[in-house]
């Protein structure tokens, strides 16, 4: 979360854990995919989430028509206002997904301008409309949040909210021992283990479950399901091994992290402070690797992330005390946050396609634009086509190893889809109905040929 700055996450998730395992040899998969949460509120010191429980409650996105109306919201006749997750996904409405809720509210603001503010990009989420006793009842938690945070009594004035950085779906690479059934086999010592022997990733840490993008409530699935089901394994794995203290590479692994400390606290007085470096990190990450990503963009910000991490190597402690010194810690923390934001986004920038989370317009499918029967159905069959050679290329887990030159050297593995296999997601594309009805009976076919052979 801190990669960015700002994010709905704890101020204690700096990555440093992963990353140095990272470098340690680990592989870490996926870096690329990270989601964006399209309800969150805007804060100077962190983005605080608005559960996505207020819009599956019937809670209503929206924007005055007229750019920055400076009436109150409730003032504004509701023909003057722009519902336009409803008008745009009329089948789904404000339930769409996050990742769709994301770039539309993204793209409401910056694309159309319609911000409800000038200088701070929100829309309204409004649950005015819903009896104050049945938010209190379903929603009272969050509400007082808002309440508290903002000001502003959420039951009576639209809450104003803006997408924010999330959850990593990447992490360190995991392995798994597959049963007969497809599922895993319970006790394996290979279930959830890095590619580092005896070292475990269980939960946001790793990246097994969650693809390109999580869906909502299943984070916490995950990781609970992780560390029931596969700690007999952990355990299986180190029964009759020597504990790891006694060895002498961990010895000398403390050793290199003790100096490693003491060098930091050492360095001479230099010009920059690590605080002002982890800003500009954060804003660099936040402006191109967010909501929707294009190369040149990519480009730059890798060099960019690399200049910064060079600056860091000689910023200057204002703390160099020995006792409760955070200004080390942070330090360390902001070290930790370069490899992994390289890794970020060397994949993104590689990954010329959109899929879930990573979104770049350059490579986005557009729907059908013929408008004749036949010429439609021909259409839908080469955007078939087209997805086809995607899925090929592209479902793939990227896998990031750390080079020797501080660089990431990044290669693909394929995925396991026997249980369930890939199929267009048409959220709202003009022409879905025919791209679906093309891809039913190709399905159908493959399905058929295979029952004959
Ligand atoms: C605001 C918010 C709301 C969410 N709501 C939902 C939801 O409704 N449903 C859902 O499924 N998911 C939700 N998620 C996601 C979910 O909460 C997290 O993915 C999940 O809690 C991660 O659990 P974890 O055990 O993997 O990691 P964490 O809960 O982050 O635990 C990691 C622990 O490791 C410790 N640690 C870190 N570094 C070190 C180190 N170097 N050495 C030792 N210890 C260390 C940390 O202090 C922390 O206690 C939400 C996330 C946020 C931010």
């Amino acid at each position: 979360g801190l990669l960015y700055g700002r994010s709905t996450m704890s101020m204690i998730c700096t990555g440093s854990a992963v990353s140095r395992a990272y470098k340690a040899g680990g592989k870490y998969a996926n870096a690329e995919f990270i989601q964006v949460h399209p309800t969150a509120v805007p804060g100077a010191d962190k983005l605080r989430l608005m559960s996505e429980s207020a819009r599956g409650e019937g809670g209503r996105v929206w924007v005055p028509r007229k750019p920055q109306d400076a009436r109150d919201p409730k003032d504004i006749p509701v023909d003057e206002r722009y519902y336009f997750l409803e008008e745009r996904y009329p089948e789904y409405g404000n339930l769409v997904p996050r990742d769709i809720a994301t770039r539309e509210i993204f793209d409401i603001c910056t694309t159309d301008g319609l911000s409800v503010e000038k200088d701070r990009l929100c829309v309204y989420l409004d649950l005015t409309h819903i009896p104050r006793e049945t938010l209190d009842r379903k929603l009272g938690g969050i509400l007082e949040i808002y309440e508290k945070f903002q000001g502003v009594d959420p039951r009576v004035a639209p809450m104003k909210i803006f997408p924010a950085v999330h959850y990593s779906m990447g992490g360190l690479w995991v392995d798994y021992e597959k049963s007969e059934t497809g599922g895993l086999v319970e006790g394996s010592p290979r279930n959830q283990q890095t590619n580092i022997h005896g070292l475990y990733a269980i939960g946001e840490c790793d990246y097994q479950y969650h693809g390109a993008n999580r869906l909502g409530a299943n984070s916490l699935l995950s990781c609970i399901f992780s560390g029931l089901f596969c700690a007999s394994g952990v355990i299986s794995g180190s029964k009759g091994k020597a504990p790891l203290e006694t060895s002498r590479e961990f010895v000398a692994a403390v050793k290199r992290q003790e100096d490693y400390h003491q060098s930091i606290l050492s360095r001479p007085a230099g010009e920059s402070n690590p605080y002002d470096i982890h800003q500009q990190l954060g804003n660099i990450m936040t402006r191109t690797a967010t909501v929707v990503r294009r190369n040149d963009q990519l480009v730059q910000a890798y060099d960019d992330v690399c200049q910064l991490e060079n600056v860091w190597q000689n910023c200057s402690l204002s703390d160099t005390g020995n006792w409760t010194n955070q200004n080390v810690v942070f330090t360390k923390a902001v070290g930790d946050m370069f490899p992994i934001a390289k890794l970020l986004l060397k994949g993104a920038l590689l990954r010329d396609e959109c899929r879930g989370a990573h979104y770049k317009p350059d490579f986005a499918m557009p729907g059908i634009a013929a408008t004749e029967p036949e010429e439609q159905r021909a259409e839908a069959e080469r955007w078939c086509d087209r997805f086809e050679a995607n899925t090929r290329k592209w479902l793939k887990s990227t896998i990031g190893v750390h080079g020797d030159d501080g660089h990431p050297v990044i290669t693909y593995e394929d995925v396991d889809t026997t249980l369930i296999p890939p199929r267009p997601r048409l959220y709202g594309l003009v022409g879905g109905e025919v791209i679906e009805q093309v891809w039913k009976e190709r399905t159908e076919k493959v399905t058929e040929a295979a029952s004959v052979g």
